[in-house]
């Protein structure tokens, strides 16, 4: 048989371990693929968590973590990376040493806070480490509505014009370009706003009404990293990983899955 030599691009996903399948490194792998790349993981955290919500995290050792990434990226190229739920600082300084050595490019951080049910994944203390030391090292930051005033303490609601505020704001503090992320906000449609050295770029989508929404903000990190890898540009990388969600939300009520309970606010995986 004939080998065919052509190059594949590789996304390098370092994320928490979600046993439900609709967050964290399940999602962003089958993101990935479903995009035409190839995912490689490293896992930060191991979490007990169900359409309920996340009931225990256990961290990695930062020494496991930086021995996943080192032996990959040792023997492997990466086109770009994502990077999803950080856990603790000692996590946060191996993923920084490791962008370093390996002159990592094309990172898209999603800082991963608090999962929807309340559960904190990242440790108090090391929010500062991650706006320190990793944002200035990736190429785009999306937070969502909580995470942006978590950040900032501030009360930022959505919507065009205070998203370039905002987004000043969290460039001032290190980030080359961030994402503004509408998903919580109470606006009509779900506006995402891109801010970087330019000026601001908003995208709309009709906002999808279900309860398949466990894990949205990872598939559109990775689904931006993907695109990223395959050397589109970065608002290009935005648009199409906006649409592939849309897309994935807009037929996630096909996948049903059977529970023992019929509670209606219970979190269903995208795909
Ligand atoms: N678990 C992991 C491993 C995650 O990375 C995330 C979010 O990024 C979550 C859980 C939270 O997902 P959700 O807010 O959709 O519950």
């Amino acid at each position: 048989m004939k080998i065919i030599k052509g190059t594949t691009s590789t996304v390098l996903t370092i994320a928490g371990f979600d046993p439900y399948g609709g967050a964290g490194i399940q999602i962003d792998t089958k993101t990935i693929h479903s995009l035409g790349g190839y995912a490689l993981t490293a896992t930060t955290a191991i979490t007990a968590q169900n359409s309920q919500g996340v009931f225990a995290v256990e961290a990695l050792s930062p020494k496991m973590l930086h021995l996943q990434l080192s032996t990959l990226l040792s023997d492997i190229k990466v086109d770009a990376v994502k990077i999803g739920m950080l856990a603790n600082a000692s996590l946060i300084e191996v993923v920084v040493e490791i962008i370093k050595i390996y002159k990592l490019s094309n990172i898209v951080l999603d800082p991963v806070m608090i999962s929807s049910s309340g559960k904190a994944l990242l440790e108090a203390d090391a929010v500062d480490v991650m706006v320190k030391d990793l944002f200035p090292l990736c190429t785009l930051v999306t937070p969502n509505l909580l995470e942006t005033n978590a950040l900032l303490g501030t009360d930022y609601k959505g919507g065009k014009e205070e998203s370039l505020t905002m987004g000043e704001e969290l460039i001032r503090l290190g980030a080359k370009a961030v994402l503004l992320k509408g998903g919580h906000s109470c606006e009509e449609d779900a506006v995402d706003c891109l801010v970087d050295a330019f000026g601001v770029t908003c995208y709309s989508n009709p906002r999808v009404e279900t309860t398949h929404t466990h894990g949205t903000g990872c598939i559109l990190s990775s689904a931006i990293a993907t695109e990223l890898a395959k050397k589109m540009s970065l608002k290009t990388s935005v648009k199409n990983a906006k649409n592939f969600l849309y897309e994935k939300m807009k037929i996630s009520n096909a996948l049903q899955l059977q529970y023992h309970s019929s509670d209606p606010e219970k979190k269903e995986p995208i795909f």
